[in-house]
């Protein structure tokens, strides 16, 4: 079941799609022109739940009918999916051969985007597309009556991943609309897309996501309180998988920030013992892990250097990041800035030309007792 993410959102835009549904006015295609973190396939299965809805009230769908369920779990038997895939030798490069990893990635995060997909098929270097063989299967699902409800839905999620030859006879589906088929079609690249076939279709430029929206979503689904929430959603732009990974990034930078914090406090006051435990530690991460706590600790002491110049308006840290700077910043000072960073910098290389992690921490925690306590 899509988890639940029944949150009310572009509801201007929702609104018109009821309304056009109520006036039996429903265009044949219409094309979503939009991130897809702006939540375009949320707002179209809404639409198809509520046209397939048994239990209609007033602008909202029951989310409870057997129809309504059978969508929550993409397994109406007319609503169908296509999206692009890799090509294989032997199976047919078709969305069907690929339908239950995409639906597993769409019920977690029905925001997720063609990079999503691409790290969830984990296919290298192949180039994602929407093939022949699948124009010909689209005819083919085409060629029935509904089955349960009064239309048959084709949601093609990546249109402009469509190749020329899947194209055209796309175009010719779309030349000749039956009044019992719906096209959905969602594209954040609407520019790739053959002219003949952005003319056949109804275009709705989704926007982005408000802040309200965004917070309600991230509170609703990750449990954050308003103050997390809020900073997330100011710095994503409306995009909900922009918020999702500087969430995911900001949850590991609580790690490293404790351990460049125990890394100081040991280094100032000269606890070598610790420094050989913190070193240990540090070592049983991964090398990429490493290399992210490296390039984030740099960033902490450029901006604690900054901040220990006063020139705050520029200093971008998060909130417990900023409590340990206001006292840490004294300690990163003309006369050692340059020093600190060429050792973090000189870790970096050695981790990446495979040294040994363990030493390499142990060294650079013993050159900071010395720098960290330089006034
Ligand atoms: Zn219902």
């Amino acid at each position: 079941m899509m988890k639940n993410f029944d949150e009310n959102i572009h509801s201007d835009i929702y609104e018109n799609l009821i309304n056009s549904y109520k006036q039996s006015k429903i265009p044949h295609a219409q094309l979503f022109d939009s991130k897809y973190g702006y939540g375009a396939l949320l707002i179209i299965i809404s639409y198809i739940k509520y046209i397939c809805c048994k239990d209609k009230q007033g602008d909202k769908f029951c989310n409870t009918c057997p129809s309504c369920l059978k969508i929550n779990n993409l397994s109406h038997p007319d609503l169908n999916f296509v999206f692009p895939v890799v090509k294989k030798s032997g199976n047919k490069s078709i969305s069907d051969s690929y339908f239950e990893i995409w639906k597993e990635m769409i019920l977690e995060n029905p925001f997720s985007d063609l990079v999503s997909w691409t790290n969830k098929l984990d296919s290298g270097n192949s180039q994602l597309a929407i093939f022949a063989d699948e124009s010909r299967e689209i005819v083919q699902k085409f060629s029935t009556h509904p089955y349960e409800a009064d239309y048959k839905f084709m949601v093609i999620w990546g249109l402009d991943k469509m190749n020329i030859q899947s194209a055209n006879k796309l175009l010719k589906i779309l030349e000749e609309p039956q009044p019992n088929q719906l096209f959905f079609m969602i594209s954040d690249n609407s520019e790739s897309i053959l002219p003949t076939i952005i003319s056949r279709v109804q275009r709705i430029s989704l926007n982005r996501l408000s802040d309200t929206e965004i917070v309600k979503l991230l509170a609703n689904h990750y449990n954050l309180n308003i103050d997390e929430s809020s900073q997330y959603s100011r710095l994503s732009k409306g995009d909900y998988n922009k918020a999702l990974e500087l969430l995911s990034t900001s949850s590991q930078n609580g790690t490293y920030l404790e351990y460049f914090k125990e890394i100081m406090r040991y280094s100032y006051s000269n606890k070598v013992l610790q420094i050989m435990e913190w070193s240990d530690k540090l070592a049983d991460m991964s090398r990429e892990e490493h290399k992210q706590f490296i390039t984030y600790s740099l960033n902490l002491i450029r901006e604690n250097y900054i901040m220990n110049h006063r020139i705050k308006d520029i200093v971008y840290l998060n909130k417990s990041e900023e409590e340990f700077s206001t006292k840490f910043s004294q300690f990163i000072n003309d006369t050692n800035i340059l020093q600190i960073n060429e050792e973090f910098n000189s870790a970096y290389s050695d981790l990446i030309s495979n040294g040994v992690a363990k030493f390499i921490f142990l060294d650079l925690g013993l050159k900071l007792v010395k720098l960290i306590n330089s006034k």
